[in-house]
């Protein structure tokens, strides 16, 4: 009987990966395609202060709208992007969309907070990036500071290089938030040398904010390491009332999550800044 149900285990195991490699096959050739006409688009999520309960910037994430599936969620595409080196042209189009559609809110009118755009770890680690990102500044004219760069604590693969180059982005004005803070490997002891300007509470904690008593405990200290290391910090994922009261009481600074707005679409986010204000 055992022996029966090893083999049933490989097999199990070999239709799996057949099917991923498949898969994976799949989606690197929809990828390069996908570059080449352009089938990306970026979404906007507002981020609130709770200091001055005004918004306080916004999170771009990048959608896939797949010809013939629809739109792909960031989830099942990043990690083979990343995988394949697509994300570096990937990741250098949302960039300067990013910085170009900023630029433009700004000359309309729009406040003038951060905009705040992911980078994967290999476009983080690729050997230009501090110049990619500056050149990109320098030609759709937006102000460094209104660039936040959230990389995750996955960045602590190489201490050194991420130093350096945390060091030249900073050099230039721009921002740095680590995001998903609290569930990497990476040890306090890195993490406290990273200049960064903000740290985000991963929606995993937030998540659990009522149920269970853990994820209280770390939020609450997060909250106060941040400020200690005199940094900002903001909550990702909040969803209720509860959760932002929870958030506001033990005196995180900023929240973003569905409570507020889902992530829209450029003419969505830009009615959802023009409501705001109004009120
Ligand atoms: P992330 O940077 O941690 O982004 C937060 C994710 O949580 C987003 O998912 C967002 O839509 C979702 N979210 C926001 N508010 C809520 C909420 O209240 N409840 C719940 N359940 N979820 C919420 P999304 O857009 O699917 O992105 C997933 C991940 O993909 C991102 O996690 C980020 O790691 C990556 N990603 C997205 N856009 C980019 C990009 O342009 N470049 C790179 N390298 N990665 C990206
Ligand atoms: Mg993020
Ligand atoms: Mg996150
Ligand atoms: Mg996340």
């Amino acid at each position: 009987r055992a022996k029966g149900r090893g083999s049933n285990a490989v097999e199990y195991y070999k239709s799996n990966m057949i099917h991923y490699f498949h898969e994976h096959f799949q989606v690197e050739n929809d990828l390069r395609r996908a570059i080449k006409n352009g089938e990306f688009s970026l979404a906007f999520q507002p981020q609130l202060s709770l200091i001055t309960n005004q918004i306080c910037g916004e999170e771009v994430l990048v959608r896939w709208h797949h010809p013939d599936n629809g739109t792909i969620p960031p989830d099942k595409f990043i990690m083979i992007a990343e995988e394949t080196g697509l994300i570096v042209d990937i990741g250098e189009w949302v960039l300067r969309e990013a910085c170009i559609q900023k630029k433009q809110w700004i000359e309309k009118g729009l406040p003038t907070t951060p905009i705040s755009v992911n980078l994967s770890l290999r476009q983080f680690l690729q050997h230009n990036i501090v110049e990619v990102i500056s050149s990109i500044l320098e030609e759709t004219q937006l102000h460094p500071s209104l660039l936040k760069i959230e990389v995750t604590e996955s960045v602590s693969i190489n201490v050194t290089r991420t130093l350096e180059v945390l060091k030249q982005l900073i050099s230039i004005g721009v921002k740095i938030s680590l995001d998903d803070f609290g569930t990497g490997y990476s040890s306090l002891q890195y993490i406290s040398q990273f200049p960064v300007h903000e740290l985000k509470i991963d929606q995993s904690f937030v998540k659990n904010i009522g149920n269970r008593q853990n994820s209280e405990g770390i939020i609450s200290l997060i909250i106060r390491l941040a400020h200690v290391m005199d940094l900002t910090v903001i909550a990702e994922g909040v969803e209720t009332d509860e959760q932002r009261t929870y958030l506001e009481n033990q005196g995180c600074d900023k929240v973003q999550g569905f409570l507020y707005s889902k992530p829209l679409i450029s003419t969505e986010y830009e009615q959802f800044l023009k409501q705001i204000n109004i009120q």
